[in-house]
């Protein structure tokens, strides 16, 4: 029973590893992904591997309680702590997905909070996603720092001067989140920068750059 929930886990982790590569979100082999098995087992991806050439066998199950590994050859991800911390505070979450898409990675380095605006980011997301104090990655501090930040009213996490995390129910609405949560990164930088009272230094071409890049 367990065994085919492993494999079954395994095979929509690798077509998501794919689909989130293809959108740029996990820049070059950075960027890591949990999925629930169970109340005590998650599987993740391994460290350093290339997602397109990753195979069932290279992904690592591992324990949530003490991320002992139970199965697998492969490093498990650095960020291992992240998602299991996400998965014992959060009970309902069942995929975590950490990612280095540029807009919200860019995001990060203001250490702010940032506003969700659209009706399917609150639905999917919450109204916010929560900034987390700067710590190494792949550090305890790291996970110490995150596992402070956690709560039940928001399913997204923007690490410091790092990259984002996101809770969600399947691997699809990981995919749907990331992409609703880059279009907000870009409408937050926007409505930032227009506000800026420095912007309207800029010279006029500069600024419609600026804004046709966002
Ligand atoms: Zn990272």
């Amino acid at each position: 029973m367990i065994e085919s929930k492993i494999k079954s886990v395994k095979k929509s982790m690798l077509a998501a590893c794919v689909k989130l590569a293809d959108l740029g979100f996990l820049a070059g082999v950075g960027g890591n992904l949990a999925v629930r098995i169970n109340s005590e087992l998650m599987a993740v991806t391994p460290s350093a591997t290339d997602y397109y050439t990753m195979k069932p066998d290279d992904l690592c199950i591992l324990q949530i309680k003490d991320l002992k590994m139970v199965e697998g050859t492969k490093q498990p991800t650095t960020e291992s702590g992240i998602h299991a911390s996400f998965f014992s505070l959060r009970p309902e979450i069942e995929v975590s997905l950490h990612t280095h898409q540029p807009l919200a990675s860019a995001v990060s380095l203001l250490g702010l909070d940032m506003d969700i605006e659209s009706q399917e980011g609150k639905k999917n997301i919450g109204y916010f996603v929560r900034i987390v104090s700067y710590a190494p990655s792949g550090t305890s501090f790291l996970v110490k720092a995150f596992r402070k930040r956690i709560i039940k009213e928001t399913n997204a996490y923007l690490l410091r001067n790092h990259g984002l995390v996101c809770g969600a129910l399947t691997l699809e609405q990981a995919i749907t989140s990331v992409k609703l949560l880059e279009k907000e990164a870009a409408h937050f930088l926007k409505t930032r920068i227009e506000k800026n009272p420095n912007v309207s230094l800029m010279p006029k071409e500069m600024k419609a750059q600026l804004m046709e890049a966002l």
